[in-house]
């Protein structure tokens, strides 16, 4: 029997799940944005996966290890699930293109959606793509899925005329989340 392919939402971590500290590497430092937990739960009460697709270009410039990505990583595991939240996958680029060369995998690049999308059977145009910055919601229009920018602080005014005019724009997870869900 074929699996039926799952509905996913893609999901940026930093700046969008935690806060961004720029760079972040200290796993006691990590904090859960006000809402991302309960976000989370909506996407996995209707079935939907939560994945993470995360440019970690902080392991290029030498500013982070793997070791403590990991352990950011698994910090952020830790504060989801004392709120019963969790997030099914994730996937990170530790590239640079100045640092380690160009390559296919660092955001807005397709190639760990690619791969997610392979090892989770998900039906990518039914999916939606979530995240602070224009390209975490680029993606989108490949897979004829939708993108839906959250501004943070952080977020350069251009990718929120970007996303205005070729995506959505919601002014918090939870709204980001419930509006890719009622499309799904
Ligand atoms: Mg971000
Ligand atoms: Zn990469």
């Amino acid at each position: 029997m074929l699996r039926e392919a799952r509905r996913a939402i893609f999901i940026d971590r930093d700046g969008t799940l935690i806060r961004d500290t720029g760079y972040p590497s200290d796993p006691d430092a990590v904090e859960l944005l006000p809402g991302a937990a309960s976000a989370l739960r909506s996407a996995h009460n209707v079935q939907v996966a939560v994945v993470v697709v995360t440019n970690q270009s902080g392991i290029a410039r030498g500013l982070i290890t793997l070791e403590q990505y990991e352990s950011v990583r698994k910090r952020m595991h830790q504060l989801l699930a004392e709120f019963g939240a969790f997030v099914d996958a994730e996937y990170y680029c530790p590239h640079h293109p100045d640092f380690t060369g160009p390559c296919d995998c660092r955001k807005p690049g397709l190639a760990l959606f690619d791969q997610a999308i392979a090892e989770h059977g998900i039906d990518a145009d039914a999916s939606s793509f979530i995240g602070d910055r224009w390209r975490d919601v680029a993606p989108a229009a490949h897979y004829g899925a939708r993108g839906i920018l959250v501004p943070s602080a952080a977020t350069p005014a251009e990718d929120i005329e970007r996303a205005h005019a070729e995506a959505t724009v919601a002014t918090s997870l939870q709204a980001a989340i419930d509006t890719a869900i009622a499309n799904l």
